[in-house]
């Protein structure tokens, strides 16, 4: 069996490129151990984040510090035993962070997200998703006058730079917008660009579908075995092996076992999230962000979601689920929220590089091998954009941004 290229991964950012590539024409094998969109792209909060223009920075005032180090938020936490190989690079991603740094890296990301809404309508459209994405942006909502008036003046900043539109709700607006909602709030900014899916794993499987629709293969196979092959790579499936020229690693934070072998030590880290859902009672119309606790409500066709902020831990450790226990109570306080519809919650990775920027483009030591993942919190947002400029790149098109911040040698 062969074709032009492997993609392997088929998250949202690996079946994205598989579809970018197929829609210009090339044969492509879309390899994953599972269907389609079921590990991480499947569990997050389904956020199209058009405002998100500038990566999540690690906190740099020591109060803030502290409040992580000492686990007092419940948007973070971590496993001890993860420390000694995490600590490392949490140092270099809070170097990155330094305000001198983050500029050129906030612009970097920018150019990226710039694209996230036009290039996800695209494939959108293609592949009859519209029924699933609510266009009608989403909510920061505050419990304290505080806390929303420091936001406001970081929105009018973003909306100076980046032109991000934004709507202020003051108490009784924004309870007249989610009258399901059981306490008043300070107030909220509503987030007027992004859009909401309000099921991510079932958009990626319509992505995945359109890429059949087009010849696409969907391989269920390992690509641990990745290996080079006569100028191209080959992966072994259960029907044989099957090789390429090209071979891209869309693994999300699956990456690293499969490049470390190849001699790439790229400065990778996971960031786990907990979901759970709630079925029943009033709901919210929006996703809301419950800024000072840290987690996230969104509406989704499973039932109400709540998601959690940054645990660092080995990937294969056993959960934790504290936060999200945490954040469950916190929710209450907002919504009557009936009995969980899972019996243990949803686990899944954020996969982190430590200056906030995805790698996209070419392994730096082996031609007809590419790289795309680190997309941290925003992989669900820009996977079409990300995979449609792998795929430029690939074929040697003009790119839709600039690729250098990007690349893999930068480390
Ligand atoms: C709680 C939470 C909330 C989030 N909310 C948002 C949000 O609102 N908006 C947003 O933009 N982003 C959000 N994110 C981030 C987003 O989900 C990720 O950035 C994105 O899903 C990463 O996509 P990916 O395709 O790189 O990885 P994945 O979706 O994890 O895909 C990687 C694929 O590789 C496959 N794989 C791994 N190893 C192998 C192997 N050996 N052989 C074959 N296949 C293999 C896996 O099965 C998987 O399908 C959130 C994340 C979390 C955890």
């Amino acid at each position: 069996m062969a074709c032009d290229v492997l993609v392997l991964g088929a998250g949202m950012v690996g079946t994205c490129t598989a579809l970018q590539l197929a829609r210009r024409g090339h044969s492509v094998a879309l390899v994953d151990r599972r269907p389609p969109g079921r590990e991480t792209s499947y569990g997050n909060a389904g956020i199209i984040q058009r405002e998100a223009v500038e990566p999540y920075a690690f906190p740099r005032e020591w109060a803030s510090v502290f409040d992580v180090a000492f686990k007092r938020g419940i948007d973070v936490n971590y496993h001890f035993s993860a420390l000694p190989a995490v600590l490392p690079r949490l140092a270099r991603y809070w170097h990155a962070s330094a305000p001198a740094r983050y500029a050129p890296i906030a612009q970097a990301y920018s150019r990226l997200i710039e694209h996230c809404l036009t290039e996800h309508q695209a494939l959108m459209d293609e592949s009859g998703a519209g029924d699933l994405v609510r266009k009608e942006g989403y909510h920061f909502a505050f419990r304290t006058p505080a806390a929303m008036e420091q936001a406001v003046a970081r929105a009018a900043d973003l909306a100076r730079r980046y032109g991000v539109r934004h709507a202020l709700l003051d108490s009784d607006a924004l309870a007249r917008a989610e009258p399901g909602l059981r306490r008043p709030m300070a107030g909220a900014l509503h987030w007027l660009d992004p859009w909401s899916v309000n099921d991510p794993g079932a958009l990626v499987a319509r992505y995945a579908r359109r890429f059949a629709e087009l010849g696409g293969q969907v391989v269920e196979a390992d690509a641990s075995g990745l290996r080079p092959v006569g100028g191209g790579w080959q992966v072994q499936t259960a029907a044989g092996p099957l090789a390429a020229r090209h071979a891209v690693v869309a693994l999300g934070p699956w990456a690293d076992p499969l490049i470390a072998p190849l001699g790439y030590r790229l400065p990778l880290f996971v960031k786990r999230g907990y979901h759970r859902h709630y079925r029943g009672g009033p709901g919210l119309r929006l996703p809301l962000l419950d800024a000072e606790r840290g987690l996230v409500l969104a509406p989704m066709a499973q039932g109400m979601r709540i998601t959690t902020g940054a645990e660092f831990a080995r990937i294969g450790a056993p959960a934790t689920p504290v936060q999200l226990d945490k954040a469950e109570a916190a929710a209450r306080e907002l919504l009557d929220l009936p009995q969980p519809v899972e019996p243990e919650p949803w686990m899944g990775n954020r996969p982190c590089t430590v200056d906030m920027k995805p790698v996209i483009g070419p392994a730096p030591q082996h031609p007809g091998l590419w790289f795309n993942f680190g997309h941290a919190h925003q992989g669900f947002t820009l996977g079409p954009v990300s995979g449609r400029l792998l795929a430029e790149m690939i074929e040697g098109s003009p790119p839709v941004v600039d690729p250098a911040p990007y690349s893999a040698a930068r480390f």
